[in-house]
């Protein structure tokens, strides 16, 4: 059996291209999905696909290990870059849709699963419509709490906010007691009972992402993410340190190794490698074993494609420590359009009963997507007061 081609396919989702990733094989028929969805990168991300399949045309697509480490290590440089880990997570995602194709099993029986009934979904609020997520204004808090409510009555059991502004390096109280306000209002709209996260993107100072997650500590969020760039493991291991919410992060990060580095200091408790940006499932399931050592859980990033969701949701009925899954269903209005899942969602709870189909039971409807030409995408860019350029 033999690789003939790699095509990308790509979907313009508003503030993100979906890049849908076919690899096609020799056999009638044959073929996987995967996807590799950069945003504000899709070209690059097209471009170093092309570049990749020089490697894998003609080989052996089951051999998928061997595969990777081709991609991973030659071309001299090493697969650690994001824009390359995403090519390199797209290609291998088809792989092991294909291995799942020719064994007739879901990709969660390759790997020893699964490993429980359900997985819990999470959304952001507003469903993962721009706007409402990203740009609900931090001096409204009534609007994250309707936006809440409205999640709860969806059938969430627990959402995500973005409810810390960007900051300079240092500032006053103004943002920490906004922030407070957005959290209490949400808290007091849902209960105790429904679990709220929140999203500082990596806009704070350590100083500024210390003072937030102190503030908001008193509120029980089911996790606090990324309250500083991620580059800064120390600073992450002293907010962990220094407050009972679970800190989470992880999307930004690419490889083993750079999760080594994060887990060896304790900066989280919540791993949030991205099955789209970390190499796919090869790599990923080695990450998932070095998390299970450190008893750090796993919530995979996944605000992109359906196709990221079905890997994601693959990998969480294979893997103990998988605690929730990310997911977005209001991006765009025709977002079941393109894809029929092997999943099942009861929507009255938000929770996935397993995919049955083989590999990742994706089926693209090729011609939908082609309704959704590559555009360029939506730019989200922070400035602060003084002009100077801050973190989105
Ligand atoms: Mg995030």
């Amino acid at each position: 059996m033999k690789i003939t081609a790699i095509e990308t396919l790509v979907c313009h989702a508003r503030m993100r291209n979906w890049v849908f990733v076919k690899v096609v094989t020799d056999q009638p028929g044959l073929f996987g999905w995967g996807e590799a969805t950069l945003e504000w990168h899709t070209r690059g991300v097209v471009g170093t696909i092309e570049d990749l399949s020089s490697l894998l045309i003609g080989e052996d697509p089951t051999c998928v290990e061997h595969l990777w480490q081709m991609m991973w290590r030659q071309h001299f440089w090493h697969g650690s870059g994001v824009t390359r880990s995403t090519a390199i997570a797209g290609i291998d995602l088809a792989l092991w849709d294909i291995v799942g194709k020719i064994h007739g099993v879901p990709c969660h029986k390759l790997w020893g699963g699964p490993v429980r009934d359900t997985i819990r979904l999470y959304c952001h609020l507003g469903g993962g419509n721009l706007e409402n997520f990203y740009e609900t204004p931090v001096d409204n808090a009534k609007q994250f709490a309707d936006l809440a409510q409205q999640a709860v009555g969806e059938g969430f059991s627990a959402f995500k906010s973005m409810a810390v502004p960007p900051t300079m390096a240092v500032e006053g109280l103004k943002p920490v007691k906004a922030a407070d306000a957005c959290v209490a209002a949400m808290r007091e709209a849902v209960g105790e009972e429904v679990d709220i996260m929140v999203d500082c993107h990596a806009r704070p100072s350590p100083a500024m992402g210390m003072q937030f997650a102190k503030a908001l500590d008193q509120y029980g969020l089911y996790f606090f993410e990324e309250p500083c760039w991620p580059e800064n493991i120390e600073s992450l291991a002293a907010i962990n340190a220094a407050v009972t919410t679970p800190i989470a992060t992880g999307e930004r990060l690419t490889h083993l190794a750079a999760f080594r580095d994060l887990f060896a200091a304790r900066g989280c408790e919540i791993c949030q490698l991205d099955l789209t940006h970390c190499g796919g499932f090869t790599e990923a399931r080695r990450i998932a074993a070095l998390a299970d050592a450190h008893r750090i859980a796993l919530a995979p990033h996944n605000p992109q494609g359906p196709v990221s969701t079905a890997a994601s949701l693959e990998f969480g009925f294979s893997q103990p420590n998988y605690i929730i899954c990310e997911s977005v269903h209001n991006d765009v209005p025709w977002r079941d359009d393109i894809v029929e899942e092997g999943y099942t969602i009861d929507k009255s709870t938000r929770t996935v009963t397993r995919n049955t189909q083989p590999g990742l039971g994706i089926t693209i409807n090729e011609d939908e997507v082609r309704k959704h030409p590559f555009e360029q995408e939506v730019p989200q860019r922070v400035f602060y007061q003084d002009g100077s350029v801050g973190d989105w």
